[in-house]
């Protein structure tokens, strides 16, 4: 019998196994990952700001997956060797595969930003999202006993979707970090920091400006042309000028969130395959250009889109397809057939700024305002029923479409 190993059970990793599952055929799936529950990454800033519970984005991976095709092993990955066709475990020995997915996801980059990981949280997994509601929380606290306005001021580092979207979920749970510092809304202080003088290069100069025009107004202190160069406990110090001799401004807030930016796991290097920032760039049929057993799939993979030659953005989007895809190329490889190319065009890209705020491209159509919260929901929603079903859908309770 012939075992395919998938590493990581994020959007990519879930859905080749929830595919590949599917498909007949005398082969056996091992699916390996640290954590027993699948989790919505692109959410992560919900429960950051305490929009959410944990529980809302999260399912167990068991629920999902087949036993008869699918043995589960919780585990961390520590090395894949390629050469070998096997892959080692941190408690669980080394396994063996014919076939290998590689998904393992996104961390935090730091660019080397002295502090950065010390000083700032972060927000990359569950836990480290829930370490940032209950923090924030934590603050508001030391508020009521100090008066330290610092306490009161939750800074973002970095305007990329992650940031912007963090900023407009924390807008929305502002009244409540207030009423428990006992202060007016107005006064939790919400900065962003961005190096660019112009966010979301993905975007046109009109949505663009839509975007900040938006999150202006909604009271978030956004500051285009900051470059951070140092975060120190509670402190974070940028420039706003490009030379190497330039002031050195600083903002003191108890509440520094990192989100600059991803790279693909460190793993992709230690295994020896050839990334850039944790990413291997991949054949068009999702495989390693030198091993042709391996998949490479979402946030470790660069895949080329040829209208612009440069890699697509990493999302929960182009990492479902893949999974997708993967799975079809697996079960035609495992059948003795040809692999075939992923042809991937995006359905569209939208940030959410708060519950009922949007604004991003659908095709090619500029969406705003509400309407736009609606069509975010409804990809995110949909990427819940394509990789955990329906049932995970309305377990979580999250047809809220019309807020
Ligand atoms: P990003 O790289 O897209 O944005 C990071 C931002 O931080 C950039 O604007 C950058 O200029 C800024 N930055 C970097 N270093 C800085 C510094 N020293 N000082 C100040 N600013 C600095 O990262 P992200 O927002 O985490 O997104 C990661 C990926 O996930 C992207 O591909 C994004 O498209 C995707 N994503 C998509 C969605 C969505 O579709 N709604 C949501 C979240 C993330």
């Amino acid at each position: 019998m012939q075992e395919v190993l998938v590493l990581g059970a994020g959007y990519a990793g879930l859905k080749t196994v929830r595919n590949l599952q599917k498909q007949a055929g005398d082969f056996h799936i091992t699916l390996v990952d640290r954590n027993d529950y699948h989790y919505e990454a692109t959410e992560l800033h919900e429960v950051a700001a305490g929009s959410q519970p944990k529980e809302k984005i999260s399912y167990p991976i068991r629920d999902v997956i087949n036993p008869k095709k699918v043995t589960f092993i919780q585990d961390d990955v520590v090395k894949v060797n390629p050469e070998e066709s096997t892959v080692e475990l941190k408690n669980s020995g080394t396994l063996h595969y014919d076939y290998v997915v590689v998904s393992l996801g996104f961390c935090s980059e730091t660019f080397g930003i002295s502090g950065a990981k010390e000083n700032a949280l972060q927000m990359v997994d569950i836990n480290t999202a829930e370490n940032i509601h209950n923090h924030i929380l934590h603050m508001m606290e030391k508020y009521r006993e100090t008066k330290d306005k610092n306490y009161l001021r939750l800074l973002i580092c970095g305007a990329g979707f992650t940031g912007i979207e963090l900023a407009g979920a924390l807008v929305d749970e502002r009244k409540r970090y207030a009423k428990l510092a006992g202060v007016a809304e107005d006064q939790i202080e919400i900065i962003c920091l961005e190096a660019a003088t112009r966010i979301l290069p993905m975007f046109d100069d009109k949505l663009a400006q839509y975007g900040v025009d938006l999150i202006q107004k909604l009271g978030v202190n956004l500051m285009l042309g900051s470059m951070i160069k140092e975060i120190k406990p509670g402190e974070v110090v940028y420039v706003t000028s490009p030379d190497e001799n330039a002031e050195r401004h600083s903002i003191d807030a108890e509440t520094i969130i990192w989100t600059t930016g991803v790279s693909g796991s460190p793993i992709m290097g230690e295994s020896g395959f050839a990334e850039r920032r944790g990413r291997v760039v991949v054949n068009k049929d999702l495989r390693d250009p030198k091993y042709d057993k391996v998949y490479i799939l979402g946030d470790v993979s660069a895949l080329i889109d040829p209208e612009t030659n440069r890699p697509f953005p990493t999302t929960a989007q182009i990492a479902t397809r893949m999974g997708a895809h993967a799975a079809k190329n697996l079960a035609r490889q495992l059948n003795g057939e040809k692999t075939e190319d992923f042809n991937y065009k995006s359905l569209g890209t939208v940030a959410s700024v708060g519950n009922t705020h949007a604004f991003g491209l659908v095709g090619k159509s500029k969406v705003k305002g509400y309407p736009a919260s609606v069509v975010k929901k409804s990809i995110m929603n949909k990427s819940l029923v394509d990789i955990g079903g329906l049932k995970e859908l309305l377990a979580k309770g999250r047809f809220d479409l019309y807020h």
